[in-house]
């Protein structure tokens, strides 16, 4: 016990003046130097930083979402439907639409953003004395429910190219018997894709694994994460067409990216109805307010219109990788990894990546610094956006 005086400093974002955490508060030990997640948020013309759709909703939607909430408003006094049971039925019937795949509410699981269904999985399958598997680089959220949740986290280093080393990936989960494997694909910050046949074998192998310290016959949930998934090229599967097949296999997705809707925190998770019954042990009693659930219906109810700019943002990507390779840093062109996202990370060798960072926000232009050493990571905007974000990157370059 030697944390008896002074005190924490916990930075709240770039911006806002450091606070301090007093020592008398007797804060978890293993929380004590523990920062807030978050990307810094500064008021700059242009931010290409947490992967947003950038186009608004259409006063259409915004009425119909008006309106279906305005009819819920009379019934706030009362607890909104535990079960939320209308929602599960149109991501359903939205999953049936988007990727070809017939579930029902019983395999079907909507929470407060899909970083609140992470934390569900992790709160019914890890916990102390188990290990959640992943591959590095990934998102930066997945160690802080693992650390929230007291379980373990282990990673496997992915290739040059960011896709998964399938060879090292089955031996860890082969030795270290994980009760949760984390996969996001398009993987952040990589945007990489995890092909359906790896994900097959690594869900076959799975089933022969033995979850270290649980009973025989415990085996692994794989969990894919595919909050990025509407902006893969047309024609690539999304696991939730597994689902049927694999009992272990949990795919989470989010309204907040491509749909258009990060604002009102709506994710959601498509397994197996016995994979959805340990969620609802955990859940929150009526976590997801009936203002949301009106909120998301209205949405849902419009999908084809959120969904009407993920094609233009496609084409985007595939422009914008296509610039950056046409780019030198240094005399040595980027690099520019495989994005089936809506974002792209790029450079590969910028040795003083904060320098080309902080000269780009001094142009206006906000983007993330994530990911390995010597990358950074942009997220496509709306035409204009991204042509601020071409000038003032080409003549940062240029100085460099
Ligand atoms: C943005 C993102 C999410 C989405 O989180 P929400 O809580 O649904 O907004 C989930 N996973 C990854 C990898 C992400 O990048």
């Amino acid at each position: 016990m030697s944390q008896t005086s002074g005190s924490r400093q916990v930075a709240l974002g770039e911006g806002t003046a450091d606070r301090s955490i007093p020592a008398y508060l007797p804060l978890r030990a293993d929380l004590i130097g523990e920062t807030p997640y978050g990307a810094p948020q500064l008021d700059l013309p242009v931010c290409l930083n947490v992967n947003e759709n950038p186009y608004p909703l259409s006063d259409r939607v915004v009425d119909a979402i008006a309106e279906s909430v305005r009819r819920v408003g009379q019934e706030l006094n009362r607890y909104p439907d535990r079960e939320h049971t209308r929602l599960r039925q149109a991501f359903c019937d939205y999953l049936d639409q988007e990727s070809q795949t017939r579930l029902v509410p019983q395999q079907l699981w909507a929470a407060n953003g899909s970083n609140e269904i992470m934390l569900q999985l992790f709160q019914a399958f890890g916990g102390p004395g188990r290990t959640a598997l992943g591959a590095d680089p990934t998102y930066s959220m997945y160690p802080e429910y693992a650390r929230d949740t007291f379980t373990g986290w282990e990673l496997v280093a992915r290739r040059a190219d960011f896709t998964i080393d399938l060879e090292k990936t089955l031996a860890a989960i082969e030795s270290l018997g994980p009760s949760m494997v984390l996969l996001a694909s398009p993987n952040n910050p990589s945007g990489t894709m995890l092909p359906m046949e790896e994900l097959e074998t690594i869900l076959k192998a799975c089933q022969g694994v033995q979850v270290a310290g649980a009973p025989e016959g415990v085996h692994p949930v794989v969990v894919v994460d595919e909050a990025y998934i509407e902006f893969r090229d047309p024609g690539l599967p999304s696991a939730v067409s597994l689902i049927e097949d694999h009992p272990n296999l949990a795919v989470s997705r989010t309204m907040s990216k491509a749909f258009a809707f990060a604002g009102a925190r709506v994710g959601y998770v498509a397994a197996s109805a016995g994979i959805i019954d340990a969620l609802r042990i955990v859940r929150m009693p009526c976590h997801l307010s009936a203002v949301t659930q009106a909120a998301a219906l209205a949405a849902l109810g419009h999908a084809d219109e959120q969904l009407s700019q993920v094609g233009r943002l496609r084409r985007t990507r595939q422009e914008t990788a296509d610039w950056l390779r046409g780019q030198t840093y240094r005399g040595k062109p980027l690099e520019v990894a495989d994005s089936q996202s809506n974002f792209l990370l790029f450079g590969g060798h910028f040795e003083n990546r904060q320098w080309i960072f902080e000269e780009l926000c001094k142009r206006g232009v906000l983007i993330r610094v994530v990911g390995p050493q010597c990358w950074l990571r942009v997220c496509m905007g709306t035409d204009e956006e991204m042509d601020a974000f071409r000038q003032a990157l080409a003549e940062v370059l240029a100085q460099a």
